[in-house]
């Protein structure tokens, strides 16, 4: 009989050298090494779980979905973090994109990043009028001529013109609030409720078209890449995604200011990406949903948030079950980014999550997760909700009959 303490200390510790891959002396082999703590690089440690649980493979969504936040295309140019021209770089053809699109059940996929004019009329040509029905496009505002005095109705008559050339929706990308400035790339940073885009909103509530909008980052962007950051890695590996210092405004800020052009344009739709940009708060998410009628959130690149509180992550969907649209940022040849690689894999994970009631799984396709260092838990809808989510809130949104 051993007790605890010779648990923790003897028989534990042989347990670990015994798991461990490779180096492993033959048992008896002396090393007294070995048995030290020694120092690891954090790229080197890939764990291995133990944990033997049931795991389940899903891999087409229960029902034909729309997956409502991807980049098919994005623009030409872009400097200090602001696309500035029309020109489209296409990041997957229809022959890529539609097979997996087969297999997975993806019944349509809506391309955020359109742009605008010359670009926009290819995109749409190239995907939506190709294969209608599989691809919706969204515009995005011009900031290249921002610089011009009546940049307000200039934006008002681009929005127009994209929805005759068949936007179905308006999307704003961080740009606003963290990159664009008086002079473009430089002098102060734009403010998203700056009057000079009221306009826009208005038309967009007028012609009946939503505007997808991404303000902010996830919290820990906002501290200082340190060893307390627990997404260290990731700011690591991408310094200019830290928004922590200089002159960008504090998180609280961006919503505060995305929440007042909410408020002041009740007749346009707001889709707030990410899980309204806040998944780390489901509360804070929950508040502004109950707030602002003319609001809903997709879940893209955030099942790595609303895996790790499952119990939490289920009553907000069940709470807000017909405000949830499905989403990844899926975005073909993205490999960089395994959290939204468009593959089979990314779309496995998004349906094991939603679907079942597996534990402790990989959010993203890697081998280290590339957002934190954490796992995520299934949350296991009914059909009910699964059918909103996948596609009836998105179909309400960009007018399309089930
Ligand atoms: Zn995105």
């Amino acid at each position: 009989m051993i007790n605890r303490r010779q648990w923790l200390y003897g028989v534990g510790a042989l347990a670990g050298a015994a798991a461990q891959p490779g180096g492993v002396p033959p048992s008896g082999a002396k090393q007294p090494e070995q048995a030290r703590p020694y120092p690891l690089n954090l790229s080197d440690f890939v764990p291995t779980s133990m944990l033997q649980v049931p795991e389940k493979r899903v891999e087409r969504a229960r029902f034909p979905l729309i997956d409502f936040h991807t980049h098919i295309t994005m623009s030409a140019n872009s400097q200090s973090g602001v696309a500035l021209t029309s020109d489209r770089k296409f990041l997957g053809t229809t022959e890529e994109l539609l097979p997996v699109m087969d297999r997975k059940n993806i019944r349509a996929m809506v391309n955020l990043t359109g742009g605008y004019d010359k670009g926009l009329g290819e995109t749409i040509a190239r995907y939506d009028r190709a294969f209608v029905g599989r691809f919706y496009t969204f515009t995005e505002p011009c900031y290249e001529r921002w610089k011009e005095p009546n940049y307000p109705q200039v934006q008002v008559q681009a929005i127009e013109q994209a929805f005759r050339q068949g936007a179905r929706g308006l999307k704003i990308l961080k740009t606003l609030g963290l990159y664009l400035r008086e002079n473009i790339a430089s002098g102060e940073l734009v403010k998203i409720d700056d009057p000079r885009f009221d306009p826009m909103w208005d038309a967009c509530g007028q012609l009946n078209l939503p505007v997808a909008i991404h303000v902010s980052d996830p919290l820990a962007f906002f501290t200082p890449t340190d060893r307390f950051n627990e997404r260290y890695e990731e700011l690591n590996n991408h310094p200019d995604w830290s928004f922590y210092g200089r002159d960008f405004p504090s998180n609280a800020e961006l919503l505060a200011a995305r929440n007042r052009v909410i408020a002041r344009h009740p007749k346009t739709q707001f889709v707030v990406l990410h899980v309204g940009n806040f998944a780390e708060n489901l509360a804070n998410v929950a508040e502004n949903l109950d707030r602002f009628p003319n609001m809903s959130v997709d879940i893209a690149a955030r099942i790595g948030e609303l895996g790790t509180q499952p119990r939490t992550a289920r009553r907000f969907f069940e709470t807000y079950q017909d405000r949830i649209l499905f989403g990844t940022d899926a975005t073909p040849h993205g490999d960089q980014f395994p959290q939204q690689v468009f593959n089979d894999q990314l779309y496995e994970i998004y349906y094991r999550f939603l679907e079942t009631d597996d534990e402790y799984f990989d959010y993203a396709p890697a081998k280290i997760p590339p957002q934190g260092r954490w796992r995520i838990y299934g949350i296991n809808l009914p059909e009910t909700i699964l059918g909103k989510v996948y596609f009836e809130n998105a179909a309400r949104q960009l007018k399309v009959a089930s």
